[in-house]
This record gives structure tokens, sequence and C-alpha cells, in this order.
């Protein structure tokens, strides 16, 4: 048996029974591969079946506003996934009439749909032959075949995709690009991979040449970046509080148009509080000479992305009633009840969670 039949036969025997394969619809298949980038399943299947109970279908997604939108992806993480899903419905719902365009070059005109996730709707939505090559099948065809180069170079890249090509059965592109990915996720795992249960060990070169732990093999190291976040959480009385204040981001930075506790950045890890005159509105609020009180030292927290390491700290000031008024004017006052179903970064969840002010 070649390895296209050996490895749809391993698929029809232990393939993840998953909801959104019980559809051809693009819009679940769709919603389903944005979500599930950078997410695992167990994760992922909740917040699939929530966006299908707020949004059933692309046109209630396009009609929401985004701090909706945002607030139901809050926990996910990555959150231009959501924002550019928010956009891409829009612009199926106004300019193609609610209709997914049946074409791997259309759909890869649409935010935040790349070449893997076209080819995955392409193929599972549409039945069109297009091989959709993530990570889990770049490993797979790179140990089978024992590509030793850096699968990060822009030939072997090629190389890889090619082959993807060459091994996909036209008459079952879905079918094939799931194998694909359930085999690497269940059996040749990043880590250790499981060639004992393997139907390709007899011949795997990685296997045969004993290099499954050194291949799939990266050449590039991608830079990490430090930043150092200081959040005030302001609040009052100190047992029940009612109200928290908050900010909405802006600019062209990560967390983009989500909420969170007023915010000042420094290049290291140290606070001084003079550094509060580096807030256009915080600095305002200290010049009113009002006495604060802070509670403990600083809870620590830290976030990683992709390219960046967060460091964050979290300040919790008693702010007496009668200075409400001068925060108002600038941040937004919300019950914590209301705020813990808002979009905001992952790591204020935690920390508010952590110390009792919103419920897990
Ligand atoms: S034998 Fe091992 S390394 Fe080779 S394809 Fe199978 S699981 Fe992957």
């Amino acid at each position: 048996m070649d390895f296209t039949s050996r490895l749809l036969q391993w698929y029809k025997n232990n393939r993840r029974e998953l909801p959104w394969r019980e559809t051809r619809d693009p819009y679940k298949i769709w919603l389903s591969e944005i979500i599930l980038q950078q997410t695992r399943i167990a994760q992922g299947m909740s917040y699939y079946h929530k966006f299908l109970e707020w949004f059933p279908d692309v046109h209630s997604l396009a009609q929401a506003t985004e701090d909706k939108v945002l607030g139901a992806w809050q926990g996910l993480g990555y959150y231009s996934r959501a924002r550019n899903l928010h956009h891409t419905a829009r612009i199926i719902a106004n300019e193609h009439n609610g209709v997914f365009p049946a074409d791997y070059k259309s759909l890869l005109q649409l935010k935040g749909i790349g070449a893997y996730t076209a080819a995955a709707i392409a193929s599972i939505a549409f039945g069109l032959p297009k091989a959709a090559v993530d990570g889990n099948v770049t490993r797979v065809i790179a140990r089978y075949f024992g590509i030793e180069e850096p699968v990060d170079d822009t030939a072997i890249k090629k190389n890889i995709e090619e082959t993807a090509a060459a091994l996909l059965d036209p008459r079952q592109p879905g079918n094939f690009n799931q194998a694909m990915m359930d085999f690497g996720a269940l059996v040749c795992k990043p880590g250790k991979p499981d060639c004992h249960i393997c139907p390709f060990a007899e011949d795997c070169v990685a296997l045969s040449e004993g290099m499954t732990q050194k291949i799939p093999l990266k050449a590039k190291k991608v830079k990490q970046k430090q930043r150092f976040f200081h959040f005030f959480l302001f609040y009052w009385p100190e047992k029940e509080p009612e109200f928290l204040f908050i900010e909405k981001r802006k600019g062209n930075d990560i967390w983009k148009n989500l909420y969170q506790l007023p915010l000042i950045e420094t290049s290291g890890p140290l606070f001084e509080w003079q550094q509060f005159d580096t807030h256009p509105v915080l600095s305002k609020i200290l010049s009113q000479q009002m006495s604060l009180s802070i509670k403990g030292t600083p809870e620590k927290y830290s976030h990683q992305l992709t390219h960046q390491r967060i460091e964050a700290f979290f300040y919790k000031i008693l702010l007496p009633p009668e200075y409400y008024s001068i925060f108002e004017k600038d941040f937004a006052k919300r019950r914590f009840g209301d705020f813990a179903h808002m979009g905001k970064p992952v790591l204020i969840t935690r920390f508010l969670e952590r110390n009792k002010f919103i419920l897990p």
C-alpha cells in the first residue's frame, strides 16, 4: 500500500470525532480553523460552540459589535484572530451576499485566512484538491522522507508543500488533510513520536536512521522582546468592591481594542511612582494630590506571546468614592461582573480571578 492509502486507512480507524467534521458548511469549518490556530482542541471546543450559539451564521457575526466578538473570544489569546474573523464576516456578508467564495485564491484574499486555512476550507468544505500544510504536516513529511535540512528554509518549505500536494488524494482531499493533521497530532507528535504504533514504521527514514528527535530541524531562532507592564486596579471598598476603572487599548500593538486596567509600560521591571507622569490620565490624577492607599506588594504574572514575553505587575489601590468622578472623566467605570465578560488580556483575567474579584 502506498503512503496515502495507509494514511487514509489509519484515519478511518483512528479519526477524532469532532463537531466540525460533521458538516461541510464553510462558515463552521472556517470558525473551527481560526479557533484552532495556536489553540488545543480541548480548549477550542467550548469556544466553537459558544460562537455558533452567539453567532449562528456569518450575518449574525457580521452584525455583532467588535466588543461583543472580543468578549466571546476572551481567554483564547491572539486576539487578532477574532478581529480578523469579524472583519472577514463583514466582507462575506456585505460583498459576497453571505456566501463563502468557493475557490482557493479568493479565500486567500480574506483577512486572517492564510495558505493553510484557505486550503483546509477549500478541501473540506468544497472538495478542492489543495493540500493544507501546517507544522503537523511538515513534521510528518520531514520525518517520513528524512528531510534533514531546516524546514523553515524557503526552498525546503516549497519542497514539503509540493510533496504534500503529490501525496494528496484528489478524490478525498478533505479527508486527506484531516488525516495528516490527526496523524501528526496523535502519532507523529512533536516530542517523542509513537513509532511503535505507526503504519509507516517500516519505511520511515527518520526512524530507520535514528533521527526522529532531530527532525524537523529549524534554522531561524525567533527573536524575543521582553516588556514590562504595570497595571493599576483602583477600587473601593476593600471587601466586596463593586466597581473598577478600565481603559481601551489603542494603537497598533498587541491586544488592540481590548480592555485593560490602567497601564504604564516601563523599560525595566522597576516602577517608581514618579512614572505616573508618563500616563496621560494618571498623571492628571496624581496632580490632584489625592491620598491613595496601596494594598500589599505588586503581584507579578508572566505571559509568553510568539515574539514577546510580558512581565506584568499588578498594584491594588484603594480609591475612596469621592474621587470616582475624577476617574470617570477618563476611564470607563464598570462593575466587576460586567468586566468579567469583556474582551481583555488573559493576564488580567488571571489576576482578577486569583484575587477573587471575578469568578473563574
Ligand atoms: S515512524 Fe515515527 S517518525 Fe516515522 S512517521 Fe511514523 S511516527 Fe513519525
